[in-house]
């Protein structure tokens, strides 16, 4: 049986609509969600590392009912997805604290998953056991090496990088693998 990693930050939730929102309670501004047109956050905002974290860490404990799912069907694909025989992880890193509302969040969206994987540290995605993995950042793809197969979920910030398995939404999953 092959296995799914699915990210789930940007992926399966869509937080960065929350984060710009959060960020321009903060800061009186009116960004939006595709005005986070890089990764490198702490630039295109002029922000230190830690607002940046602590934002994300707000979100998911205060916030974290107001995050909406990427897609409508979320609940729906991945279970389609296992039905075609793959094992669904989701593979997500971040902060400890985030742990216990982000199983809530997969509940509340009835995400199908097989297991659900919480990096703590900064050991790289790629170290991970699974065939295929679905993820926003780059970073997590770029050592991912045949045939295991990296896919790239479209957001404004990876526009600019050059990568040959790109989707717009996970349904989308049922022509590439
Ligand atoms: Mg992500």
């Amino acid at each position: 049986m092959k296995t799914l990693a699915i990210d789930l930050d940007s992926v399966l939730a869509d937080t960065m609509l929350l984060w710009a929102d959060e960020y321009n309670k903060r800061r009186n501004t009116n960004i939006g969600k595709n005005d986070i047109i890089s990764w490198e956050l702490p630039e295109v905002f002029n922000m230190a590392v830690e607002e940046i974290s602590e934002i994300f860490t707000h979100i998911w404990d205060r916030r974290w009912k107001e995050i909406p799912p990427t897609e409508p069907d979320i609940a729906k694909t991945t279970n389609l997805l296992h039905k075609r025989g793959y094992r669904i992880s989701i593979l997500t890193k971040r902060f400890r604290p985030s742990v216990v509302n982000v199983a809530k969040w997969l509940d509340l969206y009835n995400v199908y998953c097989d297991d659900l994987l919480f990096v703590y540290d900064d050991r790289p995605k790629g170290e991970y056991p699974f065939d295929i993995l679905v993820d926003d950042a780059p970073v997590n793809l770029m050592n991912i090496r045949r045939p295991r197969k990296g896919i790239l979920y479209n957001q404004p910030w990876n526009k600019d990088f050059v990568w040959p398995n790109r989707i717009s939404n996970l349904g989308q999953l049922n022509e590439l693998i």
